[in-house]
């Protein structure tokens, strides 16, 4: 099994990580999932440069042009034949002894590995259970970094109850999911909370987004509460790995009518259409 360290490809065990590495101390670093199908990546150009804003904005520098990192990773793909899975990436602050304040001169750490992974089809098909959680997260949810403990919890939580999915809220304002975006359809509007700082802009969900413009369906981007989310006709979830997954039971009751409404099938076929041109597979 080999991975990327550093830029370079290697087996897996050769990839050794100090122990005063800042992203196993503190979390200080960024990262990134992108999906492979039929051997290429989909929409690997908006995730690069979200890493890209996400380093940005924590002030880390990757030490690669982003068709360079392109190449890199589709040289790790290719060295291991993946067909159907995802490539992780992750960039850390780097190795330096353990204090708060950004060490000087310490070069980030760069490691990348794929997974064999098919599409959840099942789940596509008859749609995943959620419940509702106070999103403790902090304020700059827009910033991909390791620092994942609050959407942990929540996602634990999810877990604990027999569902798939936390959708988090704040002070009674859906924000997002656990690890996915989340999106109501009301009277065959698309509504979603607006990429701001409490949400991650989900690549899935601004793929959602341009299908809903070109198909002429009517989208909100505001935000929207909870009794909105319970009243909607239909409910779904984008991610990267999940594409758009219905929501067919929240917080123990049925959403609609209890299986994948109109408008979230559409949105699945159209983003499968998107896949297939990109990747044609
Ligand atoms: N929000 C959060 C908190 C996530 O972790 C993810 C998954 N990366 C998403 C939204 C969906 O983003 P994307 O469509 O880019 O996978």
């Amino acid at each position: 099994e080999y991975v990327m360290f550093n830029g370079e490809i290697v087996e897996r065990k050769a990839a050794a990580v100090d122990i005063e590495d800042r992203g196993y101390q503190f979390g200080d670093g960024i990262y990134e999932v992108i999906r492979i199908y039929n051997g290429l990546m989909f929409t690997a150009e908006e995730h690069l440069q979200r890493l890209d804003e996400s380093a940005a904005s924590i002030g880390i520098e990757i030490p690669y042009a982003r068709e360079d990192l392109q190449i890199k990773l589709e040289s790790l793909i290719a060295h291991n034949g993946v067909r159907f899975g995802t490539v992780y990436l992750q960039f850390t602050r780097g190795n330096a002894p353990r204090k708060h304040p950004f060490p000087v001169g310490a070069a980030p750490t760069f490691v990348a590995y794929t997974r064999e992974a098919g599409r959840p089809e099942e789940k596509l098909q008859s749609g995943v259970k959620t419940i509702l959680i106070e999103d403790i997260r902090w304020l700059r949810c827009d910033i991909k970094s390791l620092n994942l403990l609050g959407n942990l919890l929540a996602n634990q939580k999810a877990a604990e109850a027999g569902c798939d999915e936390a959708i988090q809220h704040r002070d009674g304002k859906v924000t997002e999911g656990s690890h996915s975006n989340v999106s109501i359809v009301k009277g065959g509007t698309v509504i979603t909370h607006p990429a701001n700082n409490y949400i991650l802009n989900g690549i899935s969900r601004r793929v959602m987004l341009e299908i809903c413009r070109k198909e002429g369906i009517p989208v909100e981007e505001r935000v929207f509460s909870v009794a909105e989310l319970e009243a909607a006709d239909e409910v779904f979830l984008t991610g990267t790995t999940i594409e758009v997954m219905p929501v067919i039971e929240h917080d123990g009751r049925t959403v609609g009518n209890g299986v994948p409404g109109a408008v979230t099938r559409k949105l699945q076929q159209e983003f499968r259409t998107e896949i297939e041109k990109q990747c044609g597979a």
